[in-house]
């Protein structure tokens, strides 16, 4: 996927002919939210997924993905559910400890775009474990965002739509 990509030209910038402006196609919050997807820190599945869907959102709403969290740490995880009784009860771990989770910013789009992007991602991307989905759009305290994520355990189906 990333080699087609490269091939054609649209690793990170994309020429937006029609308002004569450079796009790129996937942004980042911040500068060292790239240098973590560029590591081998994040499951390279899920770097394929993020692939697919710049293009995917380039092509079909002409727009890029903006990328606004990736690795957690376990202070960090502490910290967004602190105020969360079920976590303090029991504390759980997140895919983003693992490099197994990226979460995009829902700002650019509009509600019927997100709602195309969860529903596209699951079709084409099956989490294959009961219950759970690649693609989930949520609050987790920090603000809605869209969580994309790829299970250890299981095999990410890639299916044709
Ligand atoms: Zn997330």
């Amino acid at each position: 996927m990333i080699e087609l990509l490269k091939k054609y030209g649209v690793k990170f910038t994309y020429y937006f002919k029609s308002r004569g402006a450079k796009m790129e196609l996937i942004q980042f919050k911040y500068a060292r939210l790239k240098d973590q997807f560029d590591s081998p820190s994040v499951d390279s599945r899920l770097k394929d997924i993020v692939y697919w869907l710049a293009s995917w959102c380039w092509y079909n709403l002409e727009k890029s993905i903006i990328i606004t969290h990736i690795l957690r740490t376990q202070e960090q995880q502490d910290a967004i559910y602190n105020g969360n009784a079920s976590y303090v009860r029991e504390p759980w771990q997140s895919v983003h400890q693992y490099g197994r989770g990226v979460d995009l910013s829902v700002k650019y789009y509009t509600q019927v775009e997100i709602a195309r992007i969860q529903d596209t991602l699951n079709k084409k991307f099956l989490y294959n474990k009961e219950g759970k989905n690649t693609c989930v759009v949520h609050d987790v305290g920090l603000g809605e965002h869209i969580h994309i994520q790829v299970d250890n355990s299981t095999e990410t189906k890639f299916v044709k739509i």
